[in-house]
């Protein structure tokens, strides 16, 4: 693969912008279009339906009518599992087109949509499809007159809203486990990214996934999402994206059908780097791949470095070497390691709190600026300050860009303490060769997830979500199927 070859087929391919509701492309019953703007140059790449509350409410139509009828949930389980591995076979089959349009839609380098997105987006659909006739009901205790189950039960029409920073990845989260538990699902995509949804939306269908069960619905949050969220006939909104959002979400809810909510929010994850780590060139790797990995556009990156006061400045310097291998490129380029900023906003925020963060007394120890501008795309360079306090902006906000805040600690007691001084507790990290301390400190850590010598040990089997203010609910694992089912206890009474 090269460059140019890229280059070649990225001229030649056609970006999805229909809606797909109940089995059929459709655009927007208003005619209106939005611009998806491709980050990596600036340039827009399509025009793309702008769904508002007439179509949602077509799709949540089209969802339920599937639902009752039980074209999708009463399908014999081997039927069910047989269609989504065909999805994702299917999704294999068009890999390289799916990173390609991700690659375009949201600016991350061809190597990571080829190797980790779309490839993990597969092995989601893979994963619940396999465990969709293993989740078993239970029987209850009960006195011998009466036999009494406990069944999980779909719960209905899901709406999926996710965002832009994985696309494929974070809608396969909720639309594989939804499916496997027998729901109908309306998904909307961010603005910033629609095409791999709505490519999953016509794949589904090819696949064998019945009209109405998987509608695609692209448009904006405020008119599009607001719709889905504010339905009075949506089960539950599965979410993934900023606090702000989440809020209105429950809001919604309230204000509407006290939908169920599963919000899956932000971040500002510590990696704690103790003196007595067994490997400081390890450490050294995680905590630069932990903020430069997908240009920092992560929930739960590593922005903030709490080290050991005694290492840190020898530590800071392995991390700075060790940026240069992030510095951002063409995203269709093969050999790049990360790529452009999703849009202009987002790059203009970002280089907000790197303009704001000296003023508040941090030191640069690397990068800040924005580069490739000659490109038309939004790129800026791995940054690091040291000397960041936890009262800083860089610590306190979610900055969702290349930008790492390290901050000394004294000790273990310290260390413990400025790591859950935040409102979110997503993600959090330590590095120690004491096993005791590696215990007591994953212990004391407020965060869903804690990872001992090694950041972002992720796996499908393993519940992903926070603590706090970065929401409730997890993807991933047997545990999300919680989420899209409800419990119902059956009783039969007879004579013992
Ligand atoms: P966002 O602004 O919250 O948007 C997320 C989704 O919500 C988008 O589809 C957006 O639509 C939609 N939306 C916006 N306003 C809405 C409204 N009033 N009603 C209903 N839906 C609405 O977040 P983002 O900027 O896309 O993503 C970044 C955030 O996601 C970060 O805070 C990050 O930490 C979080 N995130 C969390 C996880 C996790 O698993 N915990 C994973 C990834 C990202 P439009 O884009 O079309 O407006
Ligand atoms: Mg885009």
């Amino acid at each position: 693969m090269t460059l140019q070859k890229n280059l070649d087929r990225a001229a030649g391919l056609s970006f999805p912008s229909q809606a797909v509701i109940d089995g059929k492309l459709v655009s927007a019953k208003s005619g209106k279009t939005f611009p998806n703007v491709g980050p990596r140059d600036g340039r827009v790449l399509n025009e793309v339906a702008a769904c508002d509350a007439d179509d949602i409410d077509a799709a949540v139509k089209a969802a339920r009518a599937a639902f009752e009828d039980g074209r999708w949930r009463n399908k014999h389980p081997r039927e069910k599992k047989k269609i989504m591995f065909k999805l994702a076979e299917l999704m294999e089959r068009d890999l390289e087109e799916l990173a390609l349009l991700e690659t375009l839609d949201m600016g991350k380098p061809i190597r990571d949509t080829l190797s980790v997105d779309i490839p993990t987006a597969i092995n989601s659909i893979r994963w619940y499809a396999e465990a969709l006739d293993k989740v078993y009901g239970e029987v209850a205790t009960t006195p011998a007159e009466r036999l009494s189950f406990v069944v999980r039960e779909p719960l209905g029409v899901v709406g999926a809203i996710v965002p832009w920073n994985f696309p494929l990845h974070m809608a396969c989260w909720k639309v594989a486990p939804a499916l496997a538990a027998g729901n109908s699902i309306v998904l909307k995509p961010a603005e910033q990214s629609p095409s791999t949804a709505l490519k999953l939306g016509e794949l589904a269908l090819e696949a064998g996934v019945p009209p109405g069960v998987l509608n695609v619905v692209p448009g904006l949050g405020e008119t599009a999402g607001q719709a889905l969220a504010r339905h009075m006939d949506v089960d539950l909104i599965a979410f993934t994206g900023s606090g702000d959002v989440g809020r209105k979400l429950m809001t919604y809810a309230g204000e509407s059908n006290l939908k169920r909510v599963a919000l899956e929010l932000g971040g500002k994850s510590p990696q704690i780097v103790f003196a007595d780590a067994e490997n400081l060139d390890e450490a050294a790797d995680a905590a630069a791949w932990g903020i430069f990995f997908n240009q920092g556009e992560i929930c739960n990156a590593a922005s903030r470095l709490l080290v050991e006061a005694s290492i840190k400045d020898a530590f800071v310097r392995k991390v700075v070497e060790r940026a240069a291998h992030y510095a951002p490129g063409d995203p269709l380029d093969p050999a790049s390691v990360t790529g452009a900023i999703v849009s202009e906003s987002q790059m203009r925020r970002v280089l907000g709190f790197i303009d704001k963060a000296p003023k508040e007394g941090a030191v640069l120890a690397r990068g800040g600026k924005r580069v490739r501008e000659e490109s038309g795309g939004f790129y800026i360079e791995p940054t690091i300050f040291d000397r960041v306090e936890n009262t800083h902006a860089l610590a306190r906000d979610e900055v969702f860009g290349p930008v790492l805040g390290v901050i000394a600690f004294k000790d273990e007691d310290e260390a413990v303490r400025i790591a859950n001084d935040t409102v979110y507790g997503l993600a959090s990290g330590l590095w120690t060769a004491n096993i005791s301390r590696a215990h007591r400190v994953a212990r004391k850590l407020r965060a869903g997830l804690v990872w001992i010598n090694g950041w972002d040990a992720c796996d499908i089997t393993v519940p992903f979500g926070g603590a706090k203010q970065s929401g409730f609910g997890r993807d991933r694992s047997l545990h999300a199927l919680e989420k899209y089912t409800e419990l119902k206890g059956i009783s039969i009474t007879y004579r013992p």
